[in-house]
């Protein structure tokens, strides 16, 4: 198989419209196999670095005014999300975009995109290791996506990413809105995708649980890249304590 790409950011400006200044010279690094956080106040940029790297900006009014994103040899900045998809990055969406009306089986068919989908024994390879990791979702199946509690539309919303055999995966706050309990449970699932070989750049107000998880973080301020550093070393930084993780 082609070596594992790592994801290089540099300089990335995005301007929405043609006022809103919304990243200003982000840089930002995903090794091959890393599990990256991405920490920061609402309003911070998250989301928008997360719809520039999948190719999304556009169907928010947004561009690439400045910087550049390389994907192993693949130029990202100012593509669409077909050739993100195409080259192995994958978003999943702030608030779990399920297709409500279809079942949970048909949502997961509406994922089966990734170049390496196109076969029916790659798609049922997928569905099965979908289902072995979310064995809710298989009793499910049937059901409209729509009657799912909150954490199952988060694992189906994840499992239909799966599904287009991501080599990066763009997480934009998965734990949001779950009971504690779940947003653990969706956090060790995450660490399971990852140990199974896909690299996770994770965007979390959740910032202990984002911590417990990467192994690199960066925090985003009004647009800018604030701090950045080994996820152990910022857990325990005044900063990162007082305005994250809500410690004296
Ligand atoms: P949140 O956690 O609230 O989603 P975030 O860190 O993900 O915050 P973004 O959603 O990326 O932040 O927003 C960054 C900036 O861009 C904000 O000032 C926001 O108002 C602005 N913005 C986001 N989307 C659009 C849009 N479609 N049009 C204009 N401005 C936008």
């Amino acid at each position: 198989p082609p070596p594992e790409p790592s994801l290089h950011v540099e300089d990335l400006d995005v301007t929405y419209g043609r006022t809103v200044s919304a990243l200003r010279a982000v840089s930002l690094t995903v090794p091959a196999h890393g599990i990256v956080a991405l920490l920061g106040a609402n309003g911070a940029g998250k989301t928008t670095l997360l719809r520039a790297l999948s190719g999304t900006l556009r169907h928010h009014r947004g561009a690439v005014t400045g910087g550049r994103i390389r994907y192993g040899g693949t130029v990202l900045d100012g593509r669409d999300p077909v050739a993100a998809v195409r080259a192995g990055v994958v978003h999943v969406p702030e608030g779990r975009r399920v297709f409500a009306g279809l079942t949970v089986e048909e949502n997961l068919r509406a994922g089966a995109l990734g170049p390496g989908r196109r076969t029916p024994a790659a798609r049922r390879a997928a569905r099965d290791r979908v289902l072995g990791l979310f064995p809710r979702l298989a009793e499910r199946g049937g059901q409209p996506a729509g009657l799912l509690s909150g954490g199952e539309q988060q694992m189906l919303a994840l499992g239909r990413a799966l599904m287009a055999d991501p080599r990066l995966l763009l997480l934009d706050e998965p734990s949001l809105g779950l009971a504690p309990r779940m947003a653990e449970h969706i956090a060790a699932l995450v660490r399971t995708i990852h140990q199974q070989g896909t690299s996770v750049l994770l965007v979390e107000q959740n910032a202990g649980l984002a911590l417990a998880l990467a192994d690199h973080a960066y925090v985003l301020e009004v647009g800018r890249t604030r701090l950045a550093g080994p996820a152990g070393e910022l857990a325990r930084t005044d900063a990162v304590r007082r305005l994250y993780l809500g410690q004296d």
